[in-house]
């Protein structure tokens, strides 16, 4: 049996591992889960999983989550404090870090400590803690195992291969709701049209971020941190079909990529059973019926948010933090119908501009940077 925790069991990463677990129930065991605020949907999982323990992050949500379980003899918890207890729970063996947000940095960090495997998800935790959780994990002989379909791909695209044999990087991206659309355009665009992704289904601000290419800057930050590349050596494509979940160049020239349909439930169950492979019920990739796999070049002069991504990364130190807090803040403004789908790159633009950067910031800086980025905007935003 392996021993599982889910931080962030009740979103959209969190429910498909749920759903491999119930399809290997003989083989992974949930022992804790955390959730935001959704309490009727961890009643659920408690009833059907069993953790030990579960966090709720608010204290009224965990008082009423006890209230529901009473009849049960699970642990519940609260706050930073719960996941913390999550990460460092000694029969635990693999972590699924499947929360938003920089949230995750901390158990993330306590649960490398303790040699725990991370299946990690949550691509904010590495964009702005890279410089912290990579040599953590070098030292610690801890695995970190990407979820994030690209990553996992070129995961599986290096297997069997030597790192310094690697050239490029060429991590694939659907181009989103709006590939091929001009500012203009942009301009009008409302939350409904940039939450109608073409390929995939996942939580609302990554949607949202695939619609602004902000997803793919991250994630460029992040395979930077994963597979210890240069930015020099990633290069993003634009493929709409998404069958090609990305691929790596070798010295010799040759490709060797991941393909498949668009299911997160393929890269979380690698990660789950890592080296090995287990069947899947999934609908297969048809070649035939798919006849044609098309590619572009990123237009990053309509979609600054991935230039700034790649500006933020050269930078490096607290600047990735302020991209992505400011990315956070400006889509939670856009989702509320604050601000104009433009505005988001453009908040992260003045965030970045106004930042003063500091080199190879500790986890106290980091949040500091967040939350001095988060008061930044909301005071541009006010006086307005
Ligand atoms: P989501 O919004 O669907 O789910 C987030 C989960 O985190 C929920 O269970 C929520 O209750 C929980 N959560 C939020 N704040 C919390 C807090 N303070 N404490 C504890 N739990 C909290 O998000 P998602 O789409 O599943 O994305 C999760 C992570 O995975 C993100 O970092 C995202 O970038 C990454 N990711 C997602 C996908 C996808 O297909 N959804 C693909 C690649 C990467
Ligand atoms: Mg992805």
């Amino acid at each position: 049996m392996k021993k599982i925790a889910v931080l962030g069991s009740t979103g959209s990463i969190g429910t498909q591992t749920l759903e491999i677990v119930r399809a290997y129930k003989e083989e992974l065991e949930v022992v804790a889960l955390a959730a935001g605020s959704s309490v009727a949907k961890m009643e659920e999982q408690i009833r059907e999983f069993h953790p030990k323990v579960a966090v709720m992050w608010s204290e009224k949500a965990a008082l009423d989550l006890k209230e529901r379980v009473s009849d049960l003899p699970v642990e519940i918890a609260c706050g930073m404090e719960g996941l913390l207890q999550i990460a460092v729970m000694p029969e635990m063996e693999i972590l699924v870090t499947a929360i938003v947000g920089m949230i995750g940095i901390r158990p993330t960090i306590a649960a490398i400590e303790q040699g725990k495997t991370i299946a990690l998800a949550n691509k904010e935790t590495l964009v702005t803690a890279g410089h912290i959780i990579m040599p953590l994990a070098k030292e610690k002989g801890v695995s970190i195992l990407p979820v994030d379909s690209e990553h996992s791909a070129i995961f599986q695209s290096l297997q069997g291969f030597k790192r310094s044999e690697l050239s490029r990087i060429l991590l694939t991206a659907s181009g989103g709701p709006f590939r091929g659309k001009s500012r203009e355009e942009l301009s009008v665009m409302n939350v409904e049209d940039a939450l109608r992704h073409p390929n995939w289904s996942m939580g609302r601000k990554i949607t949202i971020d695939s619609a602004t290419l902000v997803n793919k800057g991250l994630e460029v930050m992040e395979a930077k941190w994963l597979f210890d590349a240069d930015l020099d050596q990633i290069q993003v494509v634009v493929h709409p079909q998404s069958i090609i979940h990305s691929a790596v160049e070798y010295v010799d020239g040759g490709i060797i990529a991941q393909l498949g349909t668009p299911d997160m439930k393929l890269p979380i169950q690698y990660a789950l059973f890592y080296p090995d492979r287990r069947p899947m019920d999934t609908k297969r990739v048809d070649l035939f019926e798919l006849a044609q796999l098309t590619f572009e070049k990123p237009d990053m002069e309509t979609f600054t948010g991935l230039k700034l991504a790649f500006e933020a990364a050269r930078l490096g130190g607290s600047m990735p933090t302020v991209f992505n807090a400011a990315n956070e803040k400006a889509v939670s403004l856009f989702l509320d119908r604050k601000i104009k789908f433009l505005e988001i790159p453009e908040l992260i633009q003045a965030s970045m501009e106004h930042h003063k950067k500091v080199d190879a910031p500790n986890v106290e800086e980091i949040l500091q940077a967040e939350a001095e980025t988060y008061e930044y905007i909301r005071q541009v935003v006010e006086k307005e």
